[in-house]
């Protein structure tokens, strides 16, 4: 998956889940996927919706 985001954009997306961005950063793992499941697919962890 390719990212877009900068070591500090990503840094800003760990503070504050954005879910209108095509991609979001688990705040748990720091993993970058794109929206659509509510579920971080590497941790797990529930993100809500
Ligand atoms: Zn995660």
């Amino acid at each position: 998956m390719q990212s877009a985001f900068s070591s500090e954009e990503r840094a800003a997306a760990d503070a504050v889940i954005n879910f209108d961005a095509a991609e979001i950063t688990c705040p748990a793992c720091g993993t970058s996927f794109a929206t659509g499941p509510s579920e971080c697919p590497d941790c797990g962890l529930f993100l809500g919706n």
